[in-house]
């Protein structure tokens, strides 16, 4: 048995949480290989490591001092390393690292520096060895992963020891230059060493006791999950549950790996498990999550599903303007582009005088306030009368749907409203389903 193991920033914020860390890898001698985030936010208004990086980096550019910032995070490591009464010092390391910066180091580099020194206390504490992520996960130029040649390199360097610390949520190129994935990235990280090894379960360690059906903050203890299928996974996370990095789920879907959301705080609790196919027992829906920050361009026009290449038309306007649309919704005569709303303000005119070029509608017109609710479930297939609690739930609260759309697959129903009814629609659907 081969696991791997990922703690998130909440997981590693303090020397009291690596030492429930350290607690749950020695529980189970199939941990062998810990991935970490750099360290969380140690109570509510507290900073992550990762955002007073951003924050250097920001300063710099902007050629101000970044002292503020680089102490705050020099301190917190130092804190760590003194709590945990580890014979380490990063002081010479962090001299140098401020020397970087001010030489004028990268974004990527400076926010990656948060999870390398934390793997490197981790390592020291654990007495296990440190991998270096820039060898082993492999970006091209553009800061594509490169996923076979990942595999391969980071495969070969674990291979070398029985156990291991790696710095999650970056890599380099094959020059060494160091690129990041977009955050929440380390994620991917266990992903990719849970592929590379073959491990039989990779644990995603964090803050709750697995996928809750809704977002905790705003529907109050939400029912967990407790199997969930990569599928439904996916939807849930792209359209904003954020427990997993959306991406973090192919490399091990691949290799049919589950993944296992554990409670970092709760290790008794079971979690979720993600897995390719499971059984509908858990019920019709098994999340409902959603995003805000949307907007809408409403395209009218008599018989438009006759007119060859309309669609094609709207979305090179689109393309043209490096639009990218979130959902398509149409009709006989309307087409509507769901897209995110910074794309959309400040550009209204442009855009529909393009569009208007484009296809001539008869109507057009632009609206930036909207919210999407995903209500997805493996169990939603075949079972009729989804919709319509839907429909009734939000119309008792008296919540006015602006869009629909059921994705083909039958995994899901989206709905699109006012942005201001976002938290009561999520209340309201959840109420709807969740007995
Ligand atoms: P980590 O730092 O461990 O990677 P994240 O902050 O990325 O943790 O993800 C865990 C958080 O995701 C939880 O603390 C919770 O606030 C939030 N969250 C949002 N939606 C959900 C959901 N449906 N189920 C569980 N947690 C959720
Ligand atoms: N530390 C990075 C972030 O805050 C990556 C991660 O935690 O997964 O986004
Ligand atoms: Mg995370």
């Amino acid at each position: 048995m081969l696991k791997i193991v990922k703690f998130g920033g909440t997981s590693l914020a303090s020397a009291e949480q690596f030492a429930k860390v350290k607690e749950i890898i020695l529980a189970d001698k199939a941990r062998r290989y810990v991935v970490v985030s750099a360290p969380g936010k140690r109570f509510s208004d507290d900073i992550k490591v990762t955002d007073l990086l951003l924050t250097c980096f920001r300063l710099r550019s902007e050629e101000e001092s970044f002292d503020e910032p680089f102490e705050k995070i020099r301190q917190r490591f130092r804190e760590i390393i003194a709590d945990l009464g580890l014979d380490l010092s990063l002081e010479a390391d962090f001299d140098e690292f401020k020397k970087r910066i001010v030489r004028g180091a990268s974004q990527a580099y400076i926010a990656s520096r948060g999870e390398y020194f934390n793997a490197k206390i981790m390592a020291a504490y654990l007495g296990f060895p440190f991998i270096e992520a820039a060898e082993g996960i492999i970006f091209d130029e553009d800061g594509r992963l490169q996923e076979e040649q990942t595999n391969e390199k980071l495969g070969a360097l674990m291979k070398k020891h029985p156990r291991a610390v790696i710095p999650g949520f970056y890599g380099a190129t094959e020059n060494g230059d160091v690129r990041i994935f977009s955050r929440g990235g380390s994620d991917i990280t266990g992903s990719l060493a849970a592929r590379a090894v073959k491990a039989d379960v990779y644990e995603n360690w964090t803050d709750v006791s697995g996928f809750l059906m809704a977002d905790p903050r705003i529907v109050e203890k939400p029912r967990a999950i407790q199997v969930v299928t990569y599928r439904e996974l996916r939807e849930l996370s792209y359209m904003g549950a954020s427990v997993l990095h959306e991406d973090a789920i192919f490399p091990v879907r691949r290799e049919g790996i589950p993944i296992n959301i554990r409670n970092t705080n709760a290790p008794e609790d079971d979690g979720t498990m993600i897995v390719e196919k499971a059984d509908t027992s858990e019920g019709i829906v098994t999340g409902i999550s959603g995003k805000k920050g949307l907007g809408a361009i409403y395209i009218e026009k008599s018989m438009m599903n006759n007119e060859l290449g309309f669609g094609r038309r709207v979305l090179s306007v689109l393309e043209d303007r490096k639009i990218s649309f979130e959902h398509l919704p149409s009709g006989i005569d309307t087409l509507t582009v769901v897209a995110d709303r910074t794309a959309l303000v400040g550009h209204e005119n442009e855009i529909i005088h393009a569009l208007q070029k484009a296809v001539s509608p008869d109507r057009i017109h632009l609206v930036e306030d909207l919210c999407l609710i995903a209500v997805v479930g493996r169990g939603m297939a075949g079972s009729p009368g989804v919709a319509a609690r839907l429909f009734t739930a939000l119309a008792e609260e008296k919540i006015n749907i602006r869009m629909i759309d059921q994705g083909s697959s039958e995994l899901n129903i989206i709905v699109a409203l006012n942005e201001a009814d976002y938290e009561k629609g999520i209340r309201a659907i959840y109420r709807a389903f969740a007995s």
